[in-house]
């Protein structure tokens, strides 16, 4: 088995990769690399694509599958698999970040998509493909492929410790391509989430909160120490992530329930609101929040980022120019879910994705099998029972 990285390694973007086994190649994620620009803001897959017989798709988020028309424009023909969950986002994610053109040409197809439950195993040619829930939005899910002989998993974004969501146990496997986003941050998510809650209740005259519509969103809602109004875009969206009681943890979904109706609307017409705002994206590159942010700044209305802000963003201007606060809110594995991860997979040779170089060598201590040195654009044996 052998692996193809096409994006995502030793940088945060684009993510994306195959996997090949003899007459059969999958590609897991199509990422965009928000802030990157000419190819490098595309997976690197050159040459024909017509070896590819099946795409996977993680989550709806720009950076898993932001490059989607991107490839059908280049004469991908083949079957397109994903939760249904992640197809009814997937379409506004390309509006936002796919190359106008090519979205137009070329939207989410949807009599080739093929919808498949967290949990399920499917199969391409000789490949077992096995599915978990990813605990980082609602329909995410990880992937476990096996060609008989080994294993490799696919975490994708997941987060162990998340407040709202489920993450089913990765299984045992000969390589973990592992969400290192974080690098080695210690911090837990109860800890940040306390750290968000206190920085809301010093600015009760109203603040601006920037988050992804999936995901980030709930964890917010969840933190948040008293009313708050969200941006009204965003409430039918919201409503289907709580109601996904299956991807939840236990009770959460009636907490939610509860604070979403309590919630006001808030729209572009109105005065900024003296109450925390949520509006998305995460970083004002796209949605309401693109409006809100200059808007927040002009008014001297405090804003706390919580994600991951690629360099130049309007939401990386603000906070290095010392106008926004940030206080990460965690949707990716911390220290202590990462080593998790990698002993309950067995403690096997282990990729790092989504970070720069220097965060997978801060990792090297804590997972002594890590592959530092892996970059976008190399091809990576996966050797059966490799170990550290
Ligand atoms: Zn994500």
């Amino acid at each position: 088995m052998m692996l193809d990285l096409l994006g995502g390694f030793g940088e945060k973007g684009r993510t994306s990769l195959t996997v090949n086994s003899g007459n059969d190649r999958i590609l897991l994620d199509v990422g965009i690399k928000v802030g990157a620009s000419g190819a490098e803001y595309y997976p690197a897959l050159h040459g024909p694509i017509g070896d590819i017989n099946a795409l996977f798709v993680s989550h709806a988020h720009e950076d898993h599958v932001g490059a989607l028309s991107w490839l059908l424009s280049r004469g991908y023909v083949g079957p397109i698999f994903m939760t249904a969950e992640t197809r009814d986002e997937a379409s506004a994610t390309l509006a936002a970040y796919a190359e106008p053109e090519d979205f137009r040409r070329f939207p989410l197809p949807d009599d080739r998509i093929e919808i498949f439950e967290p949990g399920d195993t499917l199969a391409i040619g000789n490949l077992s493909i096995r599915t978990g829930r990813s605990g980082h939005v609602v329909g995410g899910v990880w992937f476990a492929v096996d060609d008989g002989e080994s294993r490799v998993v696919y975490t994708a974004d997941v987060v162990p410790d998340s407040n709202v969501f489920v993450m089913d146990t990765i299984p045992h496997c000969d390589l973990l391509v592992f969400d290192a986003s974080y690098g080695a941050d210690p911090v837990p998510g109860a800890a940040r989430a306390r750290e968000i809650s206190q920085w809301v209740a010093r600015h009760p005259q109203g603040c601006l909160l920037p988050t992804p519509l999936s995901g980030r969103s709930l964890e917010l809602m969840a933190a948040l120490p008293g009313p708050f109004a969200i941006h009204a875009g965003m409430r039918s969206s919201l409503e289907a992530q709580i109601g996904a009681t299956a991807a939840l943890l236990p009770g959460v979904s009636d907490l939610l329930r509860a604070r979403l109706a309590s919630a006001a609307d808030w729209s572009d017409a109105n005065p900024l609101p003296s109450l925390p705002l949520l509006a998305d994206d995460g970083m004002g590159e796209a949605g309401p929040s693109s409006r809100l942010l200059p808007r927040a700044d002009k008014a001297g209305f405090p804003v706390l980022l919580t994600g991951h802000l690629p360099a130049g963003s309007p939401g990386d201007v603000l906070h290095k120019a010392g106008r926004a606060d940030w206080v990460r809110m965690p949707t990716h594995p911390t220290l202590s879910g990462t080593v998790d991860i990698w002993e309950k997979a067995g403690r096997p040779e282990a990729l790092g994705h989504s970070c720069a170089p220097d965060l997978l060598e801060d990792l090297k201590s804590h997972i002594p099998s890590l592959r530092t040195q892996c970059r976008t654009g190399q091809r990576i044996a996966v050797s059966q029972g490799s170990k550290e």
